[in-house]
């Protein structure tokens, strides 16, 4: 910086040239009276003297010249509103035409003046223009600014009267005119007005962009995040914490990976547009035990069907069938649940079988013949093995006691033939 002080223009982005140029001190006439009221005299204001602001941001009154020209005086010398010389008659500038946008403007000047934002970096800012971009479509995906769009729509917004007013006209074909310039590099400086002026195309709100300025560090807002995970109970709650960021590695794109304590995983291209984003996932990295403690109860209901235990969970078919298959080969509680469920099937259907091929026999001889069946469904099936059983039968024989020799000769008999036939 050079030691006059000259520097600081560049620093503060009016060495391209001054804007709306002032050379003489402004007033508000709504302030001037309220001073003169409580405080006896009126002062100067910073904010009326700022370049570009035509408005009081506190009375929305057009600002006034005050007739003595700073210039004739000494640069040191201390300026004092001279009552006599103060018209304080309300005026109206451009017909009143621009009066919003001029207000907008002089309150967001206003803003910049009263807050310090000294924590926010020049490429802070830059950051928060392109994901502001991108949230209006007017950048792509990889952050790429759509610069002939943003033209004509910034220019619809200030009409080019009111551009042209505020000496911030944009010339398209110009690859260096200030949108651009604001828009594309941090080392160049443009004028703070056209910074408003940018930040209130996109915003309407300059606080509400300042507060922004530090979500827009991440491509996917401030966490924590929620966790998409359909089986935990705090599925869609704010509570993972834990996220990576890298760039894709076709379009170089961010991708978000984040990761919740119940051992879900997923992924998602970014930047997010708006909040519905934050419930989208491109991809699961991982289930974690949650969710598969989840799937394993339901298989293990044994009445759900894929598609249902698919959308219960969050997964496809596939992925469900994927894991059923891998329970299967990795877990022995999982495997000995569906072989007893395979074997129950199965020792029914034997007994059944021979109840019908073999009406007559009684429950003793089935038990007999086929042992371990009985056993088994004795001991898992014990209600169903009741109801199906024969009623038990008083014994055949005259001494009360059933001639097993005789009973089993019998039927090895009628086995044979049946088996024969
Ligand atoms: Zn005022
Ligand atoms: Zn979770």
């Amino acid at each position: 910086m050079s030691s006059d002080g000259r520097g600081i223009y560049t620093k503060i982005g009016i060495v391209a040239g001054s804007i709306c140029k002032k050379d003489c001190i402004f007033f508000c006439p709504a302030c001037v009276r309220k001073e003169m009221e409580s405080l006896g005299e009126a002062y100067v204001h910073r904010e009326h003297q700022l370049q570009g602001i035509f408005m009081c941001p506190h009375h929305g009154k057009f600002l006034k010249e005050y007739h003595a020209n700073k210039w004739e005086k000494s640069r040191v010398e201390y300026i004092r509103l001279d009552g006599s010389l103060l018209d304080l008659s309300d005026i109206l500038l451009y017909q009143g035409k621009h009066t919003d946008k001029l207000l907008e403007i002089a309150k967001a000047a206003y803003y910049l003046l009263s807050h310090s934002l000294g924590i926010i970096s020049k490429s802070d800012v830059l950051l928060r223009y392109k994901n502001l971009l991108y949230k209006n479509d007017l950048a792509t995906d990889k952050l790429r600014i759509k610069q002939d769009e943003l033209h004509d729509r910034v220019v619809g917004y200030y009409g080019t009267e009111l551009l042209s007013i505020l000496e911030s006209s944009i010339d398209k074909n110009n690859e260096y005119n200030w949108l651009r310039a604001a828009t594309r590099n941090v080392a160049r400086t443009v004028h703070p007005l056209r910074h408003i002026l940018l930040i209130l195309f996109l915003t309407g709100d300059i606080s509400e962009f300042f507060q922004g300025v530090h979500e827009s560090h991440s491509p996917f807002g401030k966490g924590p995040w929620p966790c998409l995970n359909k089986a935990a109970d705090h599925f869609k709650q704010d509570v993972v914490t834990d996220l990576a960021i890298t760039a894709d590695f076709k379009t170089r794109a961010p991708v978000g990976t984040f990761e919740c304590q119940c051992g879900y995983i997923y992924s998602r291209k970014g930047p997010d547009k708006d909040r519905k984003d934050l419930y989208r996932k491109g991809r699961v990295k991982a289930f974690g035990f949650v969710w598969e403690n989840k799937l394993k109860t339901l298989l293990s209901q044994q009445c759900h069907s894929y598609r249902k235990m698919a959308q219960q969970l969050g997964a496809d078919i596939k992925t469900i069938q994927k894991f059923e298959k891998l329970f299967a080969e990795s877990s022995p509680v999982v495997e000995k649940q569906k072989s007893n469920i395979n074997l129950k099937a199965e020792y029914r259907e034997k007994l059944l079988l021979i109840m019908k091929e073999y009406p007559e026999l009684s429950r003793t001889s089935i038990r007999s013949r086929c042992q371990k069946e009985y056993t088994y469904l004795h001991r898992h099936d014990r209600k169903w093995l009741f109801e199906e059983l024969p009623k038990k039968k008083q014994s055949k024989g005259s001494n009360g006691y059933i001639d097993w020799d005789e009973r089993d000769h019998e039927i090895l008999m009628q086995l044979q033939k049946a088996h024969i036939d």
